[in-house]
């Protein structure tokens, strides 16, 4: 493989520390154009120095006095702020991994896609919020758009020499995260704490709270609407506690391919840095007979309404989702700071979507516009919570 160079949006977090550990072990075939992170700047600027980036942003300004202080007789340029963060992302590199968490990662992922090259994409809530905006992106700038999110490159990976027409169905699984067997009084007194300590997989804090609520899920489930058009009717959810299979395609002669692994994203993240080829991981082999067991079951909906409330937002398609995702994010923020309870999550989110339905948007700033305002509506019903 000769030398590629890579840009990681969203460096400091779980899968850009996943993507860089990679890098790390793959170091004379990669070059680093940018690193971003939000506000940790010491993290970043250690990185950047590590990885001899061109260029290190903050979305934060307010970070920015910092980062230029680490990066001091570096010769790496700092950034901070919105609009850096968008240069940074239209800045020529090969391969982008896009892994900002929430829609904050929404404007830079589209810069990138806007340089026709390959984007790694991880930030689900991007590609919810602005489906058929970013899709259409994609097809007009030529770019290849390839799913990091675990499911979604089973999926990608079993759709491999095949057509959409003999897809009969596409099963998401889902670990059901931490309080899969929970009770409906149990799930009311969740803590944070609890929440974010998942059963499988070691991730951010607010993917965790989505995977506890089901809502990764149901974003999961839109965004396999998005990358893969067989249908809404042929997506399935099934819950799968060992998080080995990562998700499966059935096809109309009966045959359904599966891809497992361990639950270890750096699995799926090398298959997008390696696509089409194949690169070595550290992680160990799949043991199926020391794991013994797969077990799978329907996902219960009265628990867990998020799946319910995603599918309907997909189904109404257009601004929808985008208002699924605002609401989401602003109730998760909100129960990891201990203002409102585990279960009212899903219940807030509802809310909003019972009140707020916006038009169709038709760019990037119409779907930002729904966003913020969607923001607004949840953060009310926080308050007045
Ligand atoms: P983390 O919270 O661990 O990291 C988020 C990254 O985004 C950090 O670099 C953070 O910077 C940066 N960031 C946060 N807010 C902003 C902002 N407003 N503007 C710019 N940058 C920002 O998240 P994860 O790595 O867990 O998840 C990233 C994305 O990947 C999410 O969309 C998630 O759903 C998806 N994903 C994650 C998986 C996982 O295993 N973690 C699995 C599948 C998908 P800073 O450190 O400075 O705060």
């Amino acid at each position: 493989m000769s030398q590629r160079s890579i840009t990681v949006l969203g460096a400091t977090g779980s899968i850009g520390a996943s993507t860089l550990d990679l890098i790390r072990r793959d170091r004379p075939n990669w070059r680093a154009v940018a690193l971003t992170a939000n506000g940790n700047a010491v993290e970043l600027a250690k990185l950047a120095r590590e990885f001899a980036a061109e260029l290190a942003v903050v979305a934060d300004e307010t970070c920015l006095p910092a980062l230029r202080e680490a990066l001091a007789g570096s010769g790496i340029e700092a950034a901070g702020g919105p609009a850096a963060l968008i240069e940074a992302a239209a800045r020529d590199a090969e391969v982008t991994v896009a892994a900002i968490v929430g829609c904050a990662g929404l404007a830079p992922t589209m810069a990138a896609i806007e340089r026709g090259r390959v984007i790694a994409l991880a930030n689900k809530e991007a590609l919810v919020s602005a489906g058929e905006v970013m899709t259409a992106a994609v097809a007009r700038h030529g770019a290849t758009l390839l799913p990091v999110d675990s499911e979604h490159n089973a999926i990608f990976q079993c759709l491999q020499g095949n057509d959409l027409e003999d897809v009969r169905w596409i099963t998401l699984t889902a670990s059901g995260g931490p309080f899969r067997d929970w009770s409906a009084e149990q799930l009311a007194r969740a803590t944070p704490a609890e929440a974010v300590r998942h059963p499988n997989w070691s991730m951010g804090a607010k993917i965790s709270v989505d995977s506890a609520t089901m809502f990764n899920k149901g974003l999961e489930l839109i965004e396999a609407h998005h990358l893969f058009p067989v249908g809404l009717d042929k997506l399935r959810i099934i819950v799968h506690p060992q998080s080995v299979v990562h998700s499966m395609v059935e096809y109309r002669d009966g045959s359904t391919l599966a891809q497992l692994g361990p639950s270890d994203m750096r699995v799926p993240i090398a298959s997008s840095l390696a696509y089409p080829a194949r690169m070595e991981t550290p992680c160990a082999p799949l043991d199926l007979a020391a794991i013994g067991e797969l077990t799978f079951r329907a996902p219960d909906e009265v628990r867990f309404p998020a799946t319910r409330l995603a599918r309907a937002a997909a189904l109404a398609g257009g601004a929808i989702p985008a208002v699924l995702n605002a609401a989401n994010e602003i109730a998760v923020a909100a129960f990891l700071d201990g203002h409102i309870s585990f279960t009212r999550i899903a219940a807030q989110v509802e809310d909003v979507l019972s009140r707020y339905a916006p038009p169709p948007p038709q760019s990037l700033a119409d779907v930002l516009a729904v966003d913020a305002e969607a923001r607004v509506r949840s953060r009310e019903l926080t308050e007045a919570t």
